[in-house]
């Protein structure tokens, strides 16, 4: 696991503190050392562990006193909280130009996952119904351009790259051209490759600067390798200086790359993070969420309490913003989508479950339920645009089929899926009413 590491030191740590019944500043101090040094083991950089744990500290001794909760439960909380905000607080999403093309552009160094990356986008960008054109500005590697090449082929995404054989060729002339070229061709997206080096080098950083100045981008995205550690701040640094950027894509998270880089280069830069790339396939991209991201720091190894967390973040918040949403008829596929992956992250809770004593009814609703399901009402959702998603009402017969067709599922299946997602706004109507089922939404598959 990607923060294996870093949890288990704080797992144990937390284990330590359960044991007692009040916290004492003696207390306190020995936690925030183990938490220093659990997160310098996981390549935090120092100057951000020093930050952290000193926000931890103040607000553990401080008089913010939570009766619900034990003494160990009150820095988890603490820990949790500060660890979402480092890491961008709220969910960031790609920001789209108001008149398109929308142009996003890549930065990073060689390596770093940025052509892959360049592939993925276009592919999950597709299945939203966008139409991205890729362009190839990495006139600098050899072979960039035809990699491009055939990551666009394998996407399924049209490319513009400039002519074999021209000489080495100007790349801020190629993204000029390349934008010229989506606008012509309609394309509503364009993502632009840029030159990699294996270290920072004035060079490289002159070019992106250049480019970013000639095709003034909506997302600069910067691409960084969760695997290198330390270096992450002094990288991420000078790409801030040299180019600057909006969001920052964590790539080559499925390895044991033990996450430090992701506190760090948050912390560092203020920018969020959007995307999380989690494998060489194209499929394996993730949008990046720093709740989740906490939890899976905080939570490993620690069951029973994922399960409370769940359940009373589920029971309360999110029946409460559900119901605001209901309120405001504002409940959508998008919405629904969001519950699904919820619930798919419990369906695999089903195995651990099957260890613990006393858990037996919530076994029993976890029979229930099929992780094959949600990954087909999944992709039936991700076949629609952002509008059919905001608004089912406008599906009518040939969307419908468009839809099956992106999926690869029948029009019948996706008629099953509109009238699943009335009944579950039904359901949650009646959550918000007040009857809150355990697992809210389970009983809407
Ligand atoms: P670029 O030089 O920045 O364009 O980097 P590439 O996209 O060529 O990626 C460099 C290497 O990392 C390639 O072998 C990719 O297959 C691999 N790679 C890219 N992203 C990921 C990822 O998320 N996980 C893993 N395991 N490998 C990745």
């Amino acid at each position: 696991a990607t923060f294996g590491t870093l949890s288990d030191r704080l797992t144990e740590t937390f284990r330590n503190l359960r044991t007692k019944g009040k916290l004492t500043p003696a207390d306190v101090d020995g936690t925030v050392r183990e938490i220093r040094r659990a997160l310098l083991d996981a390549d935090v950089a120092l100057l951000v562990v020093k930050d952290f744990t000193a926000k931890v500290r103040e607000r553990a001794l401080g008089d913010e006193v939570n009766k619900a909760l034990n003494p160990a439960q009150q820095v988890v909380q603490i820990v949790n909280e500060e660890l979402v905000a480092i890491l961008g607080g709220q969910q960031r999403r790609l920001q789209f130009a108001k008149n398109p093309p929308t142009v996003i552009m890549l930065a990073g160094l060689q390596g770093s996952g940025k052509t892959t990356f360049a592939g993925k986008l276009a592919k999950q960008l597709e299945k939203d119904g966008h139409t991205p054109l890729l362009v190839a500005c990495d006139l600098q590697r050899p072979n960039a351009v035809n990699q491009l090449q055939v990551v666009a082929q394998q996407a399924g995404a049209a490319i513009y790259a400039p002519e074999p054989g021209n000489g080495v060729g100007d790349p801020v002339q190629v993204a000029r051209d390349g934008v010229e070229a989506a606008r012509r061709q309609q394309h509503d997206i364009v993502i632009i490759d840029t030159a990699g080096r294996l270290g920072v080098d004035a060079e490289l950083m002159t070019q992106a600067a250049d480019i970013r100045r000639a095709v003034d981008p909506d997302e600069v995205l910067f691409v960084i390798d969760a695997m290198i550690g330390q270096d992450a701040v002094n990288t991420a640094k000078a790409f801030q200086d040299g180019v600057d950027f909006t969001g920052v894509v964590l790539s080559k998270l499925d390895g044991d790359a033990r996450g430090g880089a992701a506190l760090s280069v948050a912390s560092v830069t203020g920018r969020p993070i959007i995307f999380a790339s989690t494998g060489e396939g194209l499929d394996d991209l993730e949008a990046f969420h720093p709740d989740r991201m906490a939890s899976r720091i905080l939570d490993l190894g620690d069951i029973l309490t994922l399960i409370e967390q769940a359940q009373q973040a589920f029971d309360e918040d999110e029946a409460r913003k559900v119901a605001e949403k209901l309120a405001n008829e504002a409940f959508t596929l998008e919405d629904f989508l969001d519950q699904l992956q919820q619930m798919k992250k419990m369906g695999s809770m089903k195995k651990m479950l099957g260890m613990l004593p006393g858990m037996g009814q919530m076994k029993q609703q976890l029979e229930n339920f099929d992780d094959k399901e949600i990954d087909r009402t999944e992709a039936i959702i991700r076949s629609m645009t952002p509008v059919e998603r905001r608004n089912p009402k406008i599906l009518n017969g040939s969307r419908r089929l468009r839809i099956a067709r992106g999926s690869g599922m029948t029009v019948t299946d996706v008629n099953q899926l509109v009238q699943r997602f009335d009944q579950a706004a039904k359901m949650m109507k009646t959550v918000a009413r007040g009857g809150v089922p355990s697992i809210p939404g389970m009983g809407s598959l």
